[in-house]
């Protein structure tokens, strides 16, 4: 295993230990008013946990409104006072790092714009360095799985113990109707990669909208995810930043009495045995499906072998298509979608392509 992370690094996490850990808040903090309104409100639904407001924004073109800086780390302070609330904050330089310290902010997180910097991510990992302070790094902006690990490992290396990871989706330049696609198989293997990394879903920056809040949200509580951060403002209409997708405390309180929590595991004998039997059966297809894959190959190596004798080329375009359009359409009597049929047999013709090379280059 190549991961430090792997040794549990979650000493403290216990104390927010809770779940789904509900983290809600502004966007941004914008004026104390705002702030105490929308912490008053949260706080006394009894449902949130952790109060979150960016204070200094990273925004995508210059002239937007960039946070209120230093000054609302005050609110940020008198939310815990007045209401209890652990209170966290987005930093992105070792100058954020100082200044939330300073007004003993309890959780910092470090953006998706940050997360894919190394750079910057030494230099606030450099600043927390004897620091004891919960930290959660959102997933880097381009799909990159090592890119969010190493992250992760430079501020563990820091010493820091108490650390998650947030999953807000990734950006593409092909338009979809969420603003970040969720690509559930990263934060999955990141699970397998770091398995008690405690993994908090952010459906308010993957949706963009506050329509697709709760549909994601139920879908990372079905994929035993530990927590939420959701965006909560008093006035959504005239927020300063991601108005479209901030919902009023009342609308947060709605949609988390909608969301189902199923139990990761269960006690119960007969389902665990219906599991079982199910789960061996998948097992069984499986082995078939290796078995039937085994077949391809070899017939795939005799056509190797006959197009050298023969001294023809490995591709030829024209049967490709023929096979794929032929297989999508197998697929979909089957119920299979065309994109899992194409990249399945993507990767089986890569692999067929390959033998045929070794083979044909064979001496
Ligand atoms: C935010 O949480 O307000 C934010 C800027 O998020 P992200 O880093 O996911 O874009
Ligand atoms: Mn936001």
């Amino acid at each position: 295993m190549e991961n430090s992370l792997l040794v549990t690094p979650l000493e403290k996490w216990d104390v927010y230990k809770k779940r789904p850990l509900m983290i809600a808040g502004p966007c941004s903090a914008e004026t104390e008013k705002q702030v105490m309104e929308t912490a008053r409100q949260l706080a006394e639904s009894g449902r949130v946990d952790v109060f979150r407001a960016g204070i200094w924004k990273p925004r995508t073109r210059p002239n937007s409104f960039e946070g209120v800086g230093s000054e609302g780390l005050a609110w940020l302070k008198q939310v815990k006072q007045e209401y209890g609330l652990p209170v966290a904050v987005e930093v992105a330089t070792e100058k954020h790092v100082y200044e939330a310290l300073k007004f003993g902010i309890d959780i910092l997180w470090i953006g998706a714009r940050t997360t894919v910097n190394p750079f910057a991510m030494q230099e606030i990992a450099d600043a927390l360095r004897g620091v004891d302070v919960m930290v959660f790094i959102k997933n880097p902006i381009n799909p990159e799985l090592d890119l969010w690990i190493g992250a992760l490992e430079r501020i563990h290396k820091a010493g820091i113990k108490r650390l998650g990871a947030i999953h807000r989706g990734f950006s593409s330049f092909e338009k979809t109707a969420y603003r970040n696609l969720p690509k559930w198989q990263i934060p999955i293997d990141l699970r397998q990669r770091i398995p008690d990394i405690p993994l908090i879903c952010d459906p308010s920056h993957m949706g963009g909208s506050k329509s697709y809040i709760l549909d994601l949200a139920q879908k990372s509580m079905d994929l035993n995810f530990d927590g939420l951060m959701i965006e909560s403002h008093i006035e959504p209409e005239t927020a300063l930043s991601d108005k479209k997708q901030q919902v009023k405390p009342h609308e947060l309180i709605e949609i988390l009495d909608q969301i189902i929590l199923r139990k990761p595991d269960t006690e119960d004998a007969s389902f665990r045995n219906t599991l079982e039997e199910l789960r061996n059966q998948i097992d069984i297809y499986d082995e078939q499906l290796f078995d039937i894959l085994e077949s391809r190959m070899l017939v795939a190596d005799t056509i190797g072998l006959y197009k050298k004798e023969h001294n023809i080329t490995i591709l030829q375009s024209s049967r490709w298509k023929e096979i794929v359009s032929k297989a999508v359409s197998m697929g979909k009597k089957r119920g299979l979608g065309s994109e899992f049929v194409s990249k399945i047999l993507e990767a089986i013709h890569q692999e067929s392509i390959s033998h045929q090379m070794k083979i044909m280059n064979e001496k």
